[in-house]
């Protein structure tokens, strides 16, 4: 059985029965398989005796992508268990515990996070997060600086990017980010209404440029340890928790990419909040909390970034003054055009949001992805320029 295979629900309870003390030897467990299956399983594991449950992620050995499948390393389901375990080490509490990984299997056993919803789904609901802009602040403040050459030893960290190559995720990333989204590409997936809008971006030369910018530092800029995909799929919550799940994508980039990531995605909420409130109060209050907590997520990361980078960085010439204004000004302007490439990629490029995509009403979801591309593009166009986060929130205020 160790050998590579997917597993079934019957193979994963036979192999989380036979795990170490987990589960009491009179256990009756059963099995189900929650994932989406383009990737990779994920299997939840319950015994009805002790109440304990675990789940088993397995990667697959392709990805199916419009209608083929084109084959993906197993290797990422490594990195993904090793990502996991350096940010549970940095953040405790702010990802699920990772019990053990099987090479042979591609396989991680890891906490149960079942009694938390998935963001984007709670945000579509219209559910609201107090404590999400600290924890996620928090998140990206110590992964990013404790994995940089700032804040851990440089020769260690260059054996540890050794550990974090990740080719094929991303290449994902590159074509579907950073490329495709802006020609005519096979794997985009155009709604009509927006096709003029489409257009009118892959011939926007002053758009484009900045966009080859943007790829140029996903390719070559390697800050620090990412998590690569930071959306709001990708977070667990509930009023009083968060747990970032699912960084196969972990690679050692360009640090906006993932601040921009969580902004983007409360963006996208944001312009598709009306196909979900129809109260216009109602919908005006969301939204105002959504743009806050936007600020909230920046201003905590920085505060905290700084108070780190302050105190513990490892790099004597970082602290002349000037410094690390001067990076913090950089991060800001790279965090405004990964926000903005991040959102346009969702509106017409392959794996949309369901914040806009599940809007049943074509002219509103229409409007919805017209105003994304609107505030994307302009997030790309002015990133260089960005000079305070006031600067999105005010462009998002005006865009609907
Ligand atoms: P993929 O990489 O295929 O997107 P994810 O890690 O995002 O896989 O998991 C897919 C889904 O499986 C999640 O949206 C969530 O519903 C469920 N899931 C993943 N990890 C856990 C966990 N630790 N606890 C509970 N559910 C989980
Ligand atoms: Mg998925
Ligand atoms: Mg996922
Ligand atoms: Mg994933």
């Amino acid at each position: 059985m160790s050998h590579y295979h997917p597993l079934t629900e019957q193979e994963a309870i036979d192999y989380a029965r036979r795990l170490p003390d987990v589960f009491p030897s009179n256990a009756e467990l059963s099995s189900r398989e929650i994932g989406d299956g383009n990737l990779n399983l994920v299997f939840h594991i319950t015994d009805s005796v002790s109440g304990r449950s675990l789940i088993l992620k397995q990667a697959l050995p392709y990805a199916k992508v419009v209608g083929e499948s084109w084959p993906l390393s197993l290797d990422r389901s490594r990195i993904e268990s090793e990502a996991l375990v350096v940010q549970e080490a940095l953040c405790p509490g702010l990802v699920p515990h990772v019990y053990t990984y099987d090479t042979e299997l591609a396989l991680t056993v890891m906490e149960d996070l079942s009694d938390h919803v998935i963001m984007r789904r709670g945000l579509v609901e219209g559910n609201r997060y107090p404590l999400f802009a600290e924890h996620i602040g928090h998140f990206l403040a110590h992964t990013l600086f404790y994995t940089s050459d700032w804040g851990m030893n440089q020769q260690e960290k260059k054996e540890r990017l050794g550990r974090f190559i990740n080719p094929d995720l991303c290449k994902i990333t590159e074509d579907l980010i950073f490329d495709d989204p802006y020609r005519d590409a096979e794997t985009n997936n155009i709604h009509e209404p927006i096709r003029p809008d489409v257009e009118k971006l892959w011939a926007d030369q002053e758009l484009l440029l900045e966009v080859a910018f943007l790829r140029e530092k996903f390719l070559t800029h390697a800050q620090a340890l990412l998590h690569g995909d930071l959306h709001t799929g990708s977070i667990f919550v509930t009023p009083e928790s968060t747990k970032v799940i699912d960084p196969e994508f972990a690679y050692y980039g360009p640090m906006g990419f993932d601040i921009g990531a969580v902004l983007a995605n409360l963006l996208l909420n944001y312009c598709g909040q009306a196909g979900w409130k129809s109260d216009q109060a109602d919908l005006e209050s969301f939204r105002n909390y959504l743009l806050e907590t936007v600020e909230a997520v920046w201003t905590r990361f920085e505060q905290e970034f700084r108070a780190l980078w302050e105190e513990k960085t490892v790099d004597r010439m970082a602290r002349t003054p000037g410094f690390l204004d001067s990076f913090l000004a950089r991060l800001l302007q790279d965090t405004f055009g990964f926000t903005g490439a991040k959102m346009v990629r969702r509106i017409h490029g392959l794996a949309q949001v369901a914040d806009i995509n599940r809007i049943e009403d074509a002219g509103v979801r229409a409007v919805a992805e017209r105003t994304a591309l609107h505030i994307g593009t302009a997030l790309i166009k002015h990133n260089r320029q960005a000079a305070d986060i006031k600067e999105m929130t005010d462009l998002a205020r005006r865009a609907v």
